[in-house]
């Protein structure tokens, strides 16, 4: 596979029109020739918006006193589960705020096997629960849990640092090192950034490609960054005149190239069409299917509890279920073709 420099991403990810049109057109017909035309279903469950963490960007962040707190049961959860199993979905994912504590980790460690015994394994498990230990993602991962997603936000530490409060939970090489014990672990691994950030720049963009491939992930979830009201990035974002509904558009557009280009420098990863994509055109989703994407994640979430895990605004509380006319593998799990490759 040939290596690909910054200048090359950089025109990608800058082309317009014409240009830009055959870039989709490209990485559609690469998606179909490695990974296939299939698209895998996951099924979301934001099972807790309680974080210990307080990124700048983020609608959960623990400053944030406007949002009720939820936490889901088990039996909850577990529903969750058997509902989407009863569904054809061949996969779930857990999702939170990130909490680290022993009582936790054992609570996840249960679920996880509860999960894989209620699906006699066959159903796929995937964990998003941010930062916590190697020894705590082997237990995991050793539980039954075999896919992880960490995105990385943004690769270059600098900007990283902008987006976050300077102070030891919030530290570039802590989620760098988060990322090697994973695959360590032998999860399959997924990462990603937000795209549109305030100060980022197209270079830093192309360089969060090269961060992927240098890293070999297995899985990427990217998406717009959107503006959350009352969130000290969002305050930021709009004094620079970010936000508005055309630099939205802008940002949905950067971000469909960045899947394109991501499908031609990895072409046999999985890509999940993000929700956030959805925030800004209800056809977001299905517009990154059809420049690359593979991966669709509706959310499952009990409805009673969807608008507390309010990540950003105008986050779309309903899947555009047009997606499942598509080409979509009921049951089947879904694994990493480029994980499957590495593994032999
Ligand atoms: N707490 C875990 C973590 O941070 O890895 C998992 C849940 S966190 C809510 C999942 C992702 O939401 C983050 O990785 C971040 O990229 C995304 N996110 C948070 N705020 C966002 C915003 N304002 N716009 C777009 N994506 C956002
Ligand atoms: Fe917490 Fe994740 Fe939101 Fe950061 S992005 S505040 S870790 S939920």
């Amino acid at each position: 596979m040939a290596d690909f420099s910054v200048a090359e991403i950089r025109e990608m990810l800058q082309c317009e029109g014409q240009a830009q049109q055959e870039l989709f057109d490209r990485a559609l017909r690469l998606k179909k020739e490695t990974v296939g035309e299939g698209i895998y279903l996951r099924g979301l469950i934001e099972f807790s918006n309680v974080c210990r963490k307080n990124c700048l960007y983020c609608g959960i962040r623990r400053e944030n006193l406007a949002i009720e707190r939820y936490t889901l049961t088990d039996e909850q959860i577990l529903d969750t589960v058997r509902f989407a199993w009863r569904q054809g979905y061949g996969s779930v994912v857990l999702q939170a705020g990130e909490r680290v504590s022993k009582e936790y980790e054992v609570r996840i460690e249960r679920l996880v096997e509860q999960i894989t015994t209620l699906s006699g394994g066959a159903l796929g498990i995937t964990l998003s629960l941010g930062e916590q230990t190697a020894e705590t993602y082997r237990r995991w991962r050793e539980a039954g849990a075999h896919r992880y997603l960490l995105r990385i936000e943004s690769s270059s530490p600098e900007l990283y640092r902008r987006i976050h409060p300077d102070d030891s939970l919030h530290r570039y090489e802590d989620r760098r090192r988060a990322l090697d014990a994973l695959a360590e672990c032998g999860y399959q691994v997924g990462t990603g950034v937000m795209i549109g950030l305030p100060g980022q720049t197209t270079d830093d963009l192309a360089r969060d490609i090269l961060f992927m491939k240098g890293l070999d992930i297995d899985m990427c979830g990217m998406g717009p960054y959107v503006e959350c009201a009352g969130t000290p990035l969002s305050e930021r974002s709009l004094a620079q005149g970010g936000g508005t509904q055309e630099e939205l558009q802008e940002r949905l557009s950067l971000t469909l190239k960045m899947i394109a280009a991501l499908r031609i420098v990895m072409p046999d990863i999985n890509i999940a069409a993000a929700t956030a994509l959805q925030a800004i055109d209800p056809m977001g989703r299905l517009r990154a299917v059809e420049c690359g994407a593979n991966v669709v994640m509706p959310n499952l979430s009990p409805r009673e509890v969807r608008a507390n895990y309010a990540l950003y605004d105008n986050k779309p509380l309903a899947f555009d279920s047009r997606i499942l006319e598509r080409c979509v593998r009921y049951g089947e799990r879904g694994d990493s073709l480029h994980f499957k490759k590495k593994k032999k």
